[in-house]
């Protein structure tokens, strides 16, 4: 486990949308953002499921890839019935994207996962780094150059993903591993973030609220503040892993 870890956490519905359908869970070992997309309540189904699948790894125990993997499968396989027995869940599904701390022969690693177009970053020297690729149109677009990463930001198809869970066959995960550095921090986040503020930006708010929940809080904020199109869903975590205990600092249960 960690020896000190902070995590600042915030989600907001945003100024346009009539409900909220991310969902997180927040923890020194596991945070995940799943933004669910379908009609009526469905999203929200979707995101909370997916969520629910994931938190039953933190059990305290240590966990490995595998088991993430085997997590992320069951979410998906449990939209697939939610949507074929529910009338009007047809079509269901969601993202699902975060960091949970895994054992790769004994030692600690972080697993950054990622279905979707929600996204994992590294903030760390002063630099974001954004860790996952998000599964979507735009994306591909950017990949074979066909738009510029200013176009991608206002594309009519910025929302549309290419991979999420609640999909038949089951969708594939991205999973890497990385070692944990001193004094990093990690963000894990929805698109509404994204689509409203460039890296830039949000390294520039990272620099300046070096308290988790003060740069969670800043960054939703900022969202809106742009426009709001979206929710918006914000983990900051910075778990310590091999730095000495600090006064004033909690120490992760
Ligand atoms: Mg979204």
């Amino acid at each position: 486990m960690p020896l000190t870890a902070r995590v600042g956490s915030a989600s907001d519905t945003g100024l346009l949308r009539a409900a909220n359908e991310d969902r997180m869970t927040s923890s020194a070992t596991l945070c995940a953002v799943a933004d669910g997309m379908g009609g009526h309540a469905a999203g929200e189904i979707a995101s909370q499921q997916a969520i629910a699948e994931l938190e039953q790894l933190a059990t305290g125990a240590a966990i490995q890839v595998a088991d993430l993997d085997r997590a992320i499968a069951r979410a998906n396989q449990r939209l697939l019935e939610l949507g074929d027995q529910q009338r009007g869940y047809h079509g269901l599904g969601t993202t699902l994207t975060g960091i949970a701390l895994v054992d790769v022969a004994g030692r600690e690693h972080w697993a950054v996962f990622n279905v979707g177009d929600s996204r994992v970053y590294r903030f760390a020297d002063a630099t974001l780094q954004q860790l996952t690729v998000d599964h979507s149109v735009v994306q591909e677009l950017l990949d074979t150059g066909r738009i510029s990463a200013d176009e991608a930001r206002s594309h009519p198809r910025r929302n549309v993903v290419t991979r999420s869970l609640g999909t038949d066959p089951a969708p594939v995960a991205d999973i890497e591993v990385y070692e944990p550095l001193p004094g990093e921090r990690f963000l894990v986040c929805s698109d509404g973030l994204t689509n409203e503020l460039i890296d830039a930006e949000i390294a520039q708010v990272l620099r300046a609220f070096p308290e988790p929940q003060h740069a969670a809080d800043e960054l939703v904020r900022r969202a809106n503040q742009a426009g709001g199109r979206d929710n918006t869903t914000v983990i900051v975590l910075e778990a310590g892993i091999g730095e000495a205990p600090e006064a004033g600092r909690a120490t992760a249960s």
